[in-house]
Protein backbone atom coordinates (compact mmCIF):
# COMPACT_ATOMS: atom_id res chain seq x y z
CA UNK A 1 0.00 0.00 0.00
CA UNK A 2 2.29 2.53 -1.23
CA UNK A 3 1.27 5.33 -2.44
CA UNK A 4 3.26 7.57 -4.66
CA UNK A 5 2.97 9.65 -7.76
CA UNK A 6 1.56 7.03 -9.48
CA UNK A 7 -1.09 5.80 -6.89
CA UNK A 8 -2.22 9.11 -5.45
CA UNK A 9 -4.91 9.78 -2.69
CA UNK A 10 -7.98 9.31 -3.79
CA UNK A 11 -10.70 12.16 -4.01
CA UNK A 12 -12.41 12.71 -1.05
CA UNK A 13 -10.12 10.18 1.22
CA UNK A 14 -8.80 11.38 4.79
CA UNK A 15 -5.87 13.16 4.13
CA UNK A 16 -2.62 15.35 5.58
CA UNK A 17 -0.40 17.72 4.19
CA UNK A 18 3.62 17.33 5.17
CA UNK A 19 4.79 21.23 5.55
CA UNK A 20 8.32 22.78 4.95
CA UNK A 21 9.02 23.84 8.55
CA UNK A 22 11.01 26.91 7.13
CA UNK A 23 8.13 28.35 5.64
CA UNK A 24 4.91 26.83 6.09
CA UNK A 25 4.70 25.79 2.95
CA UNK A 26 2.51 22.71 1.72
CA UNK A 27 5.58 19.88 0.18
CA UNK A 28 2.49 16.87 -0.39
CA UNK A 29 -0.56 15.65 0.68
CA UNK A 30 -0.57 12.41 2.01
CA UNK A 31 -3.86 10.04 3.03
CA UNK A 32 -4.44 8.69 6.09
CA UNK A 33 -4.63 5.07 6.06
CA UNK A 34 -6.96 3.67 8.17
CA UNK A 35 -7.09 0.11 9.90
CA UNK A 36 -8.53 -1.88 7.01
CA UNK A 37 -4.98 -0.10 4.53
CA UNK A 38 -2.93 -1.19 6.96
CA UNK A 39 -4.33 -4.49 7.28
CA UNK A 40 -3.76 -4.71 3.28
CA UNK A 41 -0.70 -3.55 3.48
CA UNK A 42 0.49 -6.09 5.93
CA UNK A 43 -1.22 -8.84 4.22
CA UNK A 44 0.58 -8.23 0.92
CA UNK A 45 3.82 -7.79 3.30
CA UNK A 46 3.37 -11.64 4.33
CA UNK A 47 2.73 -12.47 1.14
CA UNK A 48 5.89 -10.86 -0.23
CA UNK A 49 8.16 -12.41 3.10
CA UNK A 50 7.64 -16.06 1.86
CA UNK A 51 9.72 -15.64 -1.09
CA UNK A 52 12.34 -12.92 0.95
CA UNK A 53 12.82 -15.38 3.26
CA UNK A 54 13.18 -18.34 1.22
CA UNK A 55 16.15 -16.62 -0.28
CA UNK A 56 20.12 -17.52 0.53
CA UNK A 57 21.56 -14.49 2.55
CA UNK A 58 23.45 -13.95 -0.59
CA UNK A 59 20.67 -13.50 -2.34
CA UNK A 60 19.18 -11.01 -0.18
CA UNK A 61 22.09 -9.00 0.31
CA UNK A 62 22.70 -9.11 -3.86
CA UNK A 63 18.93 -7.14 -3.59
CA UNK A 64 19.88 -5.04 -1.02
CA UNK A 65 22.86 -3.85 -2.35
CA UNK A 66 21.33 -3.11 -5.87
CA UNK A 67 18.79 -0.91 -3.66
CA UNK A 68 21.58 1.12 -1.84
CA UNK A 69 23.34 1.56 -4.74
CA UNK A 70 20.46 3.13 -6.07
CA UNK A 71 19.74 5.37 -3.10
CA UNK A 72 23.82 6.25 -2.73
CA UNK A 73 23.07 7.41 -6.89
CA UNK A 74 20.23 9.27 -5.54
CA UNK A 75 22.00 10.90 -2.72
CA UNK A 76 21.23 14.63 -3.61
CA UNK A 77 17.70 14.20 -4.41
CA UNK A 78 16.95 12.25 -0.76
CA UNK A 79 18.76 15.33 1.12
CA UNK A 80 16.36 17.45 -1.05
CA UNK A 81 13.17 15.52 -0.11
CA UNK A 82 14.60 15.79 3.69
CA UNK A 83 15.36 19.54 3.84
CA UNK A 84 12.13 20.13 2.58
CA UNK A 85 10.55 18.11 4.98
CA UNK A 86 12.25 18.55 8.11
CA UNK A 87 14.58 22.15 6.75
CA UNK A 88 17.54 20.48 8.01
CA UNK A 89 20.46 22.04 5.99
CA UNK A 90 21.49 19.90 2.84
CA UNK A 91 24.93 18.85 4.78
CA UNK A 92 23.32 17.50 7.59
CA UNK A 93 20.86 15.72 5.58
CA UNK A 94 23.63 14.10 3.46
CA UNK A 95 25.63 12.71 6.24
CA UNK A 96 22.39 11.31 7.56
CA UNK A 97 21.51 9.69 4.90
CA UNK A 98 24.99 8.42 3.85
CA UNK A 99 25.36 6.77 7.61
CA UNK A 100 22.13 4.97 7.18
CA UNK A 101 23.74 3.79 3.77
CA UNK A 102 26.82 2.42 5.62
CA UNK A 103 24.30 0.65 8.55
CA UNK A 104 22.19 -1.19 5.20
CA UNK A 105 25.99 -2.11 3.53
CA UNK A 106 27.08 -3.48 7.46
CA UNK A 107 23.63 -5.45 7.86
CA UNK A 108 23.12 -6.72 4.24
CA UNK A 109 26.87 -8.15 4.53
CA UNK A 110 26.93 -9.54 8.28
CA UNK A 111 23.59 -11.29 8.73
CA UNK A 112 24.94 -14.42 7.31
CA UNK A 113 27.51 -14.27 9.59
CA UNK A 114 26.02 -13.47 12.65
CA UNK A 115 22.18 -15.19 11.61
CA UNK A 116 22.95 -18.41 10.11
CA UNK A 117 23.02 -21.99 11.66
CA UNK A 118 25.87 -22.38 13.75
CA UNK A 119 27.48 -25.11 16.45
CA UNK A 120 27.65 -24.42 19.73
CA UNK A 121 28.76 -26.58 23.03
CA UNK A 122 26.21 -29.16 24.22
CA UNK A 123 28.09 -29.49 27.92
CA UNK A 124 29.21 -32.75 29.42
CA UNK A 125 25.72 -33.93 30.31
CA UNK A 126 24.39 -33.95 26.85
CA UNK A 127 27.30 -34.42 25.50
CA UNK A 128 26.46 -37.43 22.86
CA UNK A 129 24.35 -34.47 21.28
CA UNK A 130 25.23 -31.91 18.34
CA UNK A 131 24.00 -28.76 19.45
CA UNK A 132 23.49 -26.30 16.69
CA UNK A 133 21.56 -22.28 16.63
CA UNK A 134 20.32 -20.08 13.98
CA UNK A 135 18.68 -17.02 14.11
CA UNK A 136 15.29 -16.75 11.85
CA UNK A 137 13.25 -14.05 10.50
CA UNK A 138 10.04 -13.32 12.28
CA UNK A 139 8.01 -12.51 9.52
CA UNK A 140 6.57 -9.26 9.19
CA UNK A 141 7.96 -6.11 10.90
CA UNK A 142 5.99 -2.51 12.03
CA UNK A 143 8.56 -0.04 12.24
CA UNK A 144 6.87 3.45 13.30
CA UNK A 145 9.47 6.22 12.73
CA UNK A 146 9.89 9.88 13.90
CA UNK A 147 11.10 13.07 12.17
CA UNK A 148 14.00 14.53 13.80
CA UNK A 149 16.22 11.61 11.53
CA UNK A 150 14.18 10.58 9.01
CA UNK A 151 16.40 8.19 7.32
CA UNK A 152 18.98 7.06 9.77
CA UNK A 153 16.62 6.06 13.00
CA UNK A 154 13.93 3.74 11.16
CA UNK A 155 16.48 2.35 8.82
CA UNK A 156 18.07 1.21 11.49
CA UNK A 157 15.44 -0.86 11.85
CA UNK A 158 14.54 -1.43 8.21
CA UNK A 159 18.06 -2.08 7.04
CA UNK A 160 18.38 -4.89 9.82
CA UNK A 161 14.68 -6.44 9.71
CA UNK A 162 15.54 -6.71 5.50
CA UNK A 163 19.09 -8.16 6.47
CA UNK A 164 17.18 -10.81 8.56
CA UNK A 165 14.77 -12.04 6.08
CA UNK A 166 11.88 -9.80 7.54
CA UNK A 167 9.24 -7.78 5.14
CA UNK A 168 8.76 -4.43 6.45
CA UNK A 169 5.88 -1.77 6.79
CA UNK A 170 6.94 1.52 7.39
CA UNK A 171 4.58 3.96 8.77
CA UNK A 172 7.11 7.55 9.19
CA UNK A 173 6.36 10.18 10.86
CA UNK A 174 3.31 12.34 9.98
CA UNK A 175 6.29 15.23 9.09
CA UNK A 176 8.18 13.06 7.26
CA UNK A 177 5.97 11.16 5.04
CA UNK A 178 7.62 11.92 1.81
CA UNK A 179 10.53 10.44 2.85
CA UNK A 180 9.68 7.36 3.81
CA UNK A 181 8.08 7.14 0.30
CA UNK A 182 10.78 7.76 -1.28
CA UNK A 183 12.56 5.21 0.45
CA UNK A 184 10.16 2.61 -0.21
CA UNK A 185 9.75 3.78 -3.91
CA UNK A 186 13.50 3.06 -4.21
CA UNK A 187 13.41 -0.29 -2.50
CA UNK A 188 10.52 -1.07 -5.29
CA UNK A 189 12.31 0.26 -7.78
CA UNK A 190 15.40 -2.29 -7.23
CA UNK A 191 14.35 -5.09 -5.94
CA UNK A 192 10.70 -5.22 -7.20
CA UNK A 193 8.96 -7.08 -4.90
CA UNK A 194 6.64 -5.35 -2.14
CA UNK A 195 9.15 -6.12 0.79
CA UNK A 196 8.95 -2.64 1.97
CA UNK A 197 5.93 -0.87 2.14
CA UNK A 198 5.06 2.45 3.63
CA UNK A 199 1.53 3.62 5.02
CA UNK A 200 1.22 6.75 5.58
CA UNK A 201 -0.88 8.77 8.71
CA UNK A 202 -0.84 10.29 12.23
CA UNK A 203 -0.83 8.53 15.14
CA UNK A 204 -3.82 6.01 14.46
CA UNK A 205 -2.43 5.21 11.39
CA UNK A 206 0.70 3.84 13.90
CA UNK A 207 -1.89 2.38 16.85
CA UNK A 208 -3.55 0.36 13.88
CA UNK A 209 -0.41 -0.90 12.48
CA UNK A 210 0.57 -1.74 16.21
CA UNK A 211 -2.64 -3.89 16.02
CA UNK A 212 -2.20 -5.18 12.87
CA UNK A 213 -0.61 -8.93 13.40
CA UNK A 214 2.65 -7.68 12.80
CA UNK A 215 5.36 -10.12 14.26
CA UNK A 216 6.87 -7.53 15.84
CA UNK A 217 6.94 -3.24 16.00
CA UNK A 218 9.87 -1.40 16.17
CA UNK A 219 9.21 1.97 17.29
CA UNK A 220 11.68 5.27 17.49
CA UNK A 221 9.64 8.17 19.10
CA UNK A 222 8.98 10.00 22.24
CA UNK A 223 8.89 8.07 25.29
CA UNK A 224 5.48 8.65 26.16
CA UNK A 225 4.21 7.13 22.72
CA UNK A 226 6.52 4.47 23.34
CA UNK A 227 4.48 3.62 26.23
CA UNK A 228 1.19 3.83 24.18
CA UNK A 229 2.84 1.57 21.31
CA UNK A 230 3.62 -1.21 23.75
CA UNK A 231 0.42 -0.87 25.88
CA UNK A 232 -1.22 -1.48 22.16
CA UNK A 233 1.24 -4.16 21.40
CA UNK A 234 0.78 -5.79 24.66
CA UNK A 235 -2.75 -6.79 23.47
CA UNK A 236 -1.77 -9.57 21.19
CA UNK A 237 1.40 -9.94 22.57
CA UNK A 238 3.40 -8.52 19.64
CA UNK A 239 6.96 -7.86 20.89
CA UNK A 240 7.96 -4.65 20.92
CA UNK A 241 11.60 -2.38 19.92
CA UNK A 242 11.20 0.98 21.63
CA UNK A 243 13.92 3.69 20.50
CA UNK A 244 12.56 6.48 22.96
CA UNK A 245 14.04 10.05 23.97
CA UNK A 246 17.27 10.84 25.51
CA UNK A 247 18.51 13.36 27.96
CA UNK A 248 22.18 13.01 27.32
CA UNK A 249 25.26 14.17 29.62
CA UNK A 250 28.48 14.99 28.87
CA UNK A 251 31.38 15.07 31.46
CA UNK A 252 34.83 17.16 30.93
CA UNK A 253 37.24 16.44 33.02
CA UNK A 254 40.21 18.29 34.21
CA UNK A 255 42.64 16.98 31.82
CA UNK A 256 40.23 17.26 28.75
CA UNK A 257 41.33 18.65 25.61
CA UNK A 258 38.99 21.92 25.60
CA UNK A 259 38.89 22.96 22.58
CA UNK A 260 37.47 19.58 21.51
CA UNK A 261 35.17 19.15 24.05
CA UNK A 262 33.85 22.76 24.16
CA UNK A 263 33.43 21.61 19.86
CA UNK A 264 32.11 18.38 21.00
CA UNK A 265 29.34 20.29 23.17
CA UNK A 266 28.07 22.89 20.75
CA UNK A 267 27.86 20.46 17.79
CA UNK A 268 26.21 17.50 20.12
CA UNK A 269 23.83 20.68 21.43
CA UNK A 270 23.12 22.32 18.57
CA UNK A 271 23.21 19.80 15.42
CA UNK A 272 20.29 19.20 13.88
CA UNK A 273 18.38 22.58 15.81
CA UNK A 274 19.09 19.86 19.10
CA UNK A 275 16.22 17.70 17.81
CA UNK A 276 18.86 14.28 18.33
CA UNK A 277 17.59 11.77 20.87
CA UNK A 278 21.66 10.91 21.31
CA UNK A 279 22.00 14.97 21.76
CA UNK A 280 24.04 16.75 24.44
CA UNK A 281 21.42 18.18 26.80
CA UNK A 282 23.49 18.35 30.03
CA UNK A 283 27.21 19.03 30.12
CA UNK A 284 29.35 18.76 33.61
CA UNK A 285 32.32 20.08 33.70
CA UNK A 286 35.58 19.64 36.78
CA UNK A 287 35.73 22.71 38.07
CA UNK A 288 38.99 23.71 37.35
CA UNK A 289 38.54 24.03 34.02
CA UNK A 290 34.73 25.47 34.61
CA UNK A 291 35.13 28.76 33.46
CA UNK A 292 37.53 28.60 30.93
CA UNK A 293 35.00 25.82 29.12
CA UNK A 294 32.21 28.02 29.40
CA UNK A 295 34.27 30.99 27.86
CA UNK A 296 34.90 28.68 24.78
CA UNK A 297 31.43 27.44 24.25
CA UNK A 298 30.04 30.72 24.05
CA UNK A 299 33.01 31.43 21.57
CA UNK A 300 32.15 28.64 19.41
CA UNK A 301 28.00 28.94 19.73
CA UNK A 302 27.37 32.59 19.02
CA UNK A 303 28.59 32.46 15.59
CA UNK A 304 26.01 29.92 14.60
CA UNK A 305 22.76 31.59 13.19
CA UNK A 306 19.25 29.20 13.04
CA UNK A 307 17.96 30.45 9.97
CA UNK A 308 16.44 29.30 6.43
CA UNK A 309 19.45 31.31 5.24
CA UNK A 310 21.49 29.48 2.19
CA UNK A 311 24.39 27.95 4.13
CA UNK A 312 22.90 28.25 8.14
CA UNK A 313 23.97 25.25 9.94
CA UNK A 314 21.17 25.38 11.80
CA UNK A 315 17.48 24.91 10.57
CA UNK A 316 14.29 25.38 12.01
CA UNK A 317 12.30 23.10 14.45
CA UNK A 318 10.80 20.57 12.72
CA UNK A 319 7.71 20.01 14.87
CA UNK A 320 5.94 23.73 15.55
CA UNK A 321 4.77 21.98 19.10
CA UNK A 322 8.55 21.14 20.04
CA UNK A 323 8.80 25.26 20.21
CA UNK A 324 6.76 26.07 23.07
CA UNK A 325 8.51 23.27 25.13
CA UNK A 326 11.85 24.52 24.69
CA UNK A 327 10.56 27.92 25.72
CA UNK A 328 9.29 26.32 29.01
CA UNK A 329 12.57 24.51 29.40
CA UNK A 330 14.61 28.21 29.56
CA UNK A 331 11.23 29.87 30.80
CA UNK A 332 11.37 27.25 34.21
CA UNK A 333 15.23 27.03 34.47
CA UNK A 334 15.69 31.04 34.68
CA UNK A 335 12.73 31.07 36.90
CA UNK A 336 14.52 28.35 39.21
CA UNK A 337 17.68 31.04 39.81
CA UNK A 338 19.37 29.56 36.38
CA UNK A 339 21.23 32.14 34.03
CA UNK A 340 21.61 32.12 30.50
CA UNK A 341 25.11 32.80 29.01
CA UNK A 342 23.98 32.79 25.91
CA UNK A 343 20.43 33.14 24.32
CA UNK A 344 17.59 32.65 26.89
CA UNK A 345 13.78 33.09 26.63
CA UNK A 346 14.19 35.96 23.43
CA UNK A 347 15.82 33.17 21.14
CA UNK A 348 12.95 31.37 20.82
CA UNK A 349 11.26 32.41 17.92
CA UNK A 350 8.21 31.08 15.69
CA UNK A 351 10.36 28.59 13.64
CA UNK A 352 13.79 29.18 14.70
CA UNK A 353 15.35 28.45 18.27
CA UNK A 354 18.94 30.42 18.80
CA UNK A 355 22.38 28.30 20.29
CA UNK A 356 21.07 28.92 24.47
CA UNK A 357 23.12 28.20 27.26
CA UNK A 358 22.39 28.06 30.71
CA UNK A 359 24.08 27.76 33.65
CA UNK A 360 23.67 28.04 37.97
CA UNK A 361 20.31 25.83 37.31
CA UNK A 362 18.89 24.17 40.43
CA UNK A 363 18.93 19.69 39.75
CA UNK A 364 14.89 19.98 39.85
CA UNK A 365 14.65 21.91 36.69
CA UNK A 366 12.80 20.44 33.31
CA UNK A 367 16.27 21.84 31.93
CA UNK A 368 18.11 18.94 33.28
CA UNK A 369 15.50 16.70 34.44
CA UNK A 370 13.10 16.93 30.53
CA UNK A 371 14.15 16.29 26.97
CA UNK A 372 14.18 19.76 25.51
CA UNK A 373 15.37 18.59 21.89
CA UNK A 374 15.96 22.53 21.28
CA UNK A 375 19.45 23.81 20.42
CA UNK A 376 20.05 24.41 24.12
CA UNK A 377 22.38 23.15 27.27
CA UNK A 378 22.66 23.26 30.93
CA UNK A 379 25.66 23.19 32.46
CA UNK A 380 27.16 22.89 35.75
CA UNK A 381 30.24 22.87 37.57
CA UNK A 382 31.31 19.27 39.46
CA UNK A 383 34.24 18.98 42.16
CA UNK A 384 35.12 15.33 40.90
CA UNK A 385 34.30 12.91 38.26
CA UNK A 386 32.56 10.93 40.85
CA UNK A 387 30.07 13.95 40.87
CA UNK A 388 29.89 14.00 36.91
CA UNK A 389 29.04 9.83 37.05
CA UNK A 390 26.68 10.35 39.76
CA UNK A 391 24.88 13.12 37.78
CA UNK A 392 24.78 11.74 34.67
CA UNK A 393 23.28 8.56 35.58
CA UNK A 394 20.73 10.48 37.87
CA UNK A 395 18.20 10.25 35.15
CA UNK A 396 15.40 8.47 34.09
CA UNK A 397 16.70 8.32 30.61
CA UNK A 398 19.83 6.93 29.96
CA UNK A 399 20.65 6.79 25.89
CA UNK A 400 23.62 7.99 25.23
CA UNK A 401 26.27 10.24 27.24
CA UNK A 402 30.00 11.29 25.89
CA UNK A 403 33.32 12.26 28.11
CA UNK A 404 36.20 13.97 27.52
CA UNK A 405 39.33 13.23 29.19
CA UNK A 406 42.88 12.58 28.35
CA UNK A 407 43.75 9.95 31.02
CA UNK A 408 40.47 8.90 32.69
CA UNK A 409 38.20 8.30 29.54
CA UNK A 410 37.75 4.76 29.91
CA UNK A 411 37.42 4.40 33.55
CA UNK A 412 35.04 7.32 33.74
CA UNK A 413 32.75 5.61 30.79
CA UNK A 414 32.83 2.42 32.32
CA UNK A 415 30.35 3.44 35.20
CA UNK A 416 27.93 5.32 33.25
CA UNK A 417 24.59 3.30 33.06
CA UNK A 418 23.74 4.54 29.13
CA UNK A 419 23.60 2.67 26.10
CA UNK A 420 26.40 4.24 24.89
CA UNK A 421 29.32 6.81 25.41
CA UNK A 422 31.48 8.27 23.11
CA UNK A 423 35.01 9.23 24.25
CA UNK A 424 36.79 12.35 23.24
CA UNK A 425 34.04 12.94 20.56
CA UNK A 426 29.92 12.82 20.62
CA UNK A 427 27.66 10.94 18.95
CA UNK A 428 30.15 8.53 17.37
CA UNK A 429 29.06 5.33 18.45
CA UNK A 430 26.04 6.06 15.97
CA UNK A 431 28.08 5.79 13.10
CA UNK A 432 29.80 2.68 13.76
CA UNK A 433 27.87 -0.34 11.88
CA UNK A 434 28.91 -2.84 14.49
CA UNK A 435 28.26 -1.40 17.84
CA UNK A 436 24.05 -1.70 19.22
CA UNK A 437 22.44 1.55 19.45
CA UNK A 438 19.61 1.93 22.45
CA UNK A 439 19.21 2.55 25.44
CA UNK A 440 17.52 1.89 28.79
CA UNK A 441 15.20 3.09 31.10
CA UNK A 442 12.56 5.97 29.83
CA UNK A 443 15.18 6.04 26.70
CA UNK A 444 13.67 2.57 25.95
CA UNK A 445 14.60 -1.04 25.41
CA UNK A 446 16.12 -3.37 22.38
CA UNK A 447 19.05 -2.76 20.12
CA UNK A 448 19.19 -1.59 16.94
CA UNK A 449 22.44 -1.94 14.93
CA UNK A 450 25.51 -4.45 14.72
CA UNK A 451 24.95 -8.13 15.58
CA UNK A 452 22.44 -7.53 18.63
CA UNK A 453 20.16 -5.14 15.68
CA UNK A 454 20.11 -8.01 13.25
CA UNK A 455 19.14 -10.17 16.06
CA UNK A 456 16.43 -8.57 17.63
CA UNK A 457 14.22 -9.32 13.85
CA UNK A 458 14.54 -13.00 14.26
CA UNK A 459 13.90 -15.79 16.86
CA UNK A 460 16.15 -18.34 17.81
CA UNK A 461 15.37 -21.72 16.67
CA UNK A 462 17.53 -24.14 19.12
CA UNK A 463 18.38 -28.45 17.57
CA UNK A 464 20.10 -30.81 18.98
CA UNK A 465 20.99 -34.26 17.16
CA UNK A 466 22.33 -37.37 19.11
CA UNK A 467 25.38 -38.10 18.01
CA UNK A 468 25.42 -41.43 19.46
CA UNK A 469 24.05 -43.31 22.20
CA UNK A 470 23.79 -41.39 25.87
CA UNK A 471 26.33 -42.95 28.51
CA UNK A 472 24.00 -41.66 31.22
CA UNK A 473 20.60 -42.45 29.96
CA UNK A 474 18.56 -39.80 31.49
CA UNK A 475 15.75 -38.64 29.56
CA UNK A 476 13.43 -41.72 29.52
CA UNK A 477 11.52 -43.83 31.58
CA UNK A 478 14.01 -46.91 31.40
CA UNK A 479 16.63 -44.74 33.41
CA UNK A 480 18.27 -46.66 36.05
CA UNK A 481 19.14 -46.34 39.71
CA UNK A 482 22.69 -46.46 38.50
CA UNK A 483 22.59 -43.67 36.12
CA UNK A 484 20.74 -41.26 38.68
CA UNK A 485 23.84 -42.32 40.74
CA UNK A 486 26.72 -41.76 38.21
CA UNK A 487 24.50 -38.03 37.44
CA UNK A 488 24.86 -37.03 41.15
CA UNK A 489 28.29 -38.17 41.19
CA UNK A 490 29.02 -36.07 38.49
CA UNK A 491 27.08 -33.37 39.29
CA UNK A 492 29.22 -33.14 42.34
CA UNK A 493 32.55 -33.32 40.57
CA UNK A 494 31.41 -30.64 38.19
CA UNK A 495 29.99 -28.29 40.22
CA UNK A 496 30.32 -29.03 43.52
CA UNK A 497 33.42 -27.64 44.63
CA UNK A 498 33.25 -23.54 43.45
CA UNK A 499 32.24 -20.89 45.36
CA UNK A 500 33.59 -19.57 49.02
CA UNK A 501 32.87 -22.00 51.87
P1 LIG B 1 6.40 10.83 18.56
O1 LIG B 1 6.37 9.89 19.68
O2 LIG B 1 5.52 12.01 18.61
O3 LIG B 1 6.00 10.09 17.18
C1 LIG B 1 6.74 8.99 16.71
C2 LIG B 1 5.87 8.20 15.77
O4 LIG B 1 4.82 7.58 16.50
C3 LIG B 1 5.21 8.99 14.66
O5 LIG B 1 5.30 8.28 13.47
C4 LIG B 1 3.77 9.10 15.14
O6 LIG B 1 2.84 9.25 14.10
C5 LIG B 1 3.60 7.76 15.82
N1 LIG B 1 2.50 7.71 16.79
C6 LIG B 1 1.93 8.73 17.49
N2 LIG B 1 0.97 8.26 18.31
C7 LIG B 1 0.94 6.92 18.14
C8 LIG B 1 0.18 5.87 18.73
N3 LIG B 1 -0.76 6.11 19.65
N4 LIG B 1 0.42 4.61 18.32
C9 LIG B 1 1.38 4.34 17.41
N5 LIG B 1 2.13 5.29 16.82
C10 LIG B 1 1.91 6.56 17.18
O7 LIG B 1 7.92 11.22 18.36
P2 LIG B 1 8.55 12.29 17.36
O8 LIG B 1 8.21 13.64 17.85
O9 LIG B 1 8.21 11.93 15.96
O10 LIG B 1 10.11 12.03 17.54
C11 LIG B 1 10.89 12.65 18.49
C12 LIG B 1 11.18 11.70 19.63
O11 LIG B 1 11.83 10.54 19.13
C13 LIG B 1 12.13 12.28 20.66
O12 LIG B 1 11.70 11.96 21.95
C14 LIG B 1 13.44 11.58 20.35
O13 LIG B 1 14.33 11.50 21.42
C15 LIG B 1 12.96 10.25 19.93
N6 LIG B 1 13.97 9.56 19.13
C16 LIG B 1 14.61 8.48 19.67
C17 LIG B 1 15.60 7.83 18.95
C18 LIG B 1 16.32 6.64 19.52
O14 LIG B 1 16.97 5.94 18.75
N7 LIG B 1 16.26 6.37 20.80
C19 LIG B 1 15.93 8.28 17.68
C20 LIG B 1 15.26 9.38 17.15
C21 LIG B 1 14.27 9.99 17.89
Amino acid sequence: MTITEENPTAAGAPSFDSLDPRTGAVVATHPIHDEADVRVAVARAREAATWWSGLTYAERADRLGAWKSLVTQRLDELAGVMSAETGKPHGDALLEAALAIDHLAWASGHAKKVLKRHKVPSGLVMANQKATVEFRPLGVIGVIGPWNYPVFTPMGSIAYALSAGNAVVFKPSEYTPGIGLWLAKTFTEAVGKPVFQVVTGLGETGSALCRSGVDKLAFTGSTATGKKVMAACAESLTPVLIEAGGKDALIVDEDADLDAAADGAVWGACGNAGQTCAGVERVYVHEKVYDEFLVKIVEKAKGLQASDDEGSQIGPITMPSQVDIIRRHIDDAIAKGGRAILGGPEAVGDRFVQPTILVDVPADSTAWTEETFGPTMTVAKVASMDEAVARTNDSRYALGSAVFSKSRGMQIAERLRVGMTSINGVITFAGVPSLPFGGIGDSGFGRIHGPEGLKEFTYAHAITKQRMKPLLALTTFDRTEKAEQQLGKMMKMLHGRGGKK
